[in-house]
């Protein structure tokens, strides 16, 4: 299935001079919804798979439906301040400033097995943080994938040693 027709391209969001990757309408599809999920369950399918992790915000959006698939459980890492129990904090790198993310401390035990899941991989900043997190908890990550890669600002270079799978590159 060619995904590209479902990726639509918003000028200058969230500010002037970004083209902004709109994925609403590959979920607004059936068929591209439930194509894209199949797509991504087969290239980690056949690896144990503990725990899903999701990116704040649209990696919640198909990270628990890997999760029921991979018969594994579902993690949120969420921007600071949003998760209520005790967590951990990582900051990453943004055009101006930092700002962190957060996971709870509990919710990956030491050897679980983790899938990371993004809708787009741009520099890597975000997953890089969220990498760091899963391993501070001791889980071992055994693939990250995107729905989107933006190959030109070479995000895969800070997910350097991971594997790396996506349904789209651009
Ligand atoms: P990075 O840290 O530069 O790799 O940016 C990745 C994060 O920004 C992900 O959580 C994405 O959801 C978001 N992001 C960056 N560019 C886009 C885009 O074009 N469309 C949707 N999300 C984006």
């Amino acid at each position: 299935m060619d995904f590209k027709p479902f990726i639509r391209d918003v000028n200058d969001f969230p500010k002037t001079g970004v083209i902004f990757k709109d994925i609403t309408p590959l979920l607004n599809d059936n068929n591209a919804l439930k194509a894209a999920c199949q797509i991504l369950f087969e290239k980690v399918h056949g690896q144990h798979i503990d725990k899903v992790v999701g990116v704040d915000s649209r990696g919640f959006i198909f990270a628990p439906l890997l999760a029921s698939k991979l018969n594994a459980g579902f993690v949120p890492v969420r921007k600071k301040g949003k998760l209520p129990y005790e967590t951990l904090s990582e900051s990453y790198a943004l055009e101006y400033g930092t700002d962190s993310l957060e996971i709870h401390a509990d919710a990956i035990k030491k050897g679980e097995k983790v899938l990371v899941h993004d809708d787009v991989l741009a520099t890597g900043g975000t997953a890089e943080a969220v990498c760091k997190l899963v391993e501070r908890l001791g889980g071992e990550i055994v693939q990250c994938n995107f729905l989107i890669q933006l190959d030109f600002l070479n995000g895969a270079e800070k997910l350097n040693g991971y594997d790396i799978k996506t349904l789209l590159k651009y």
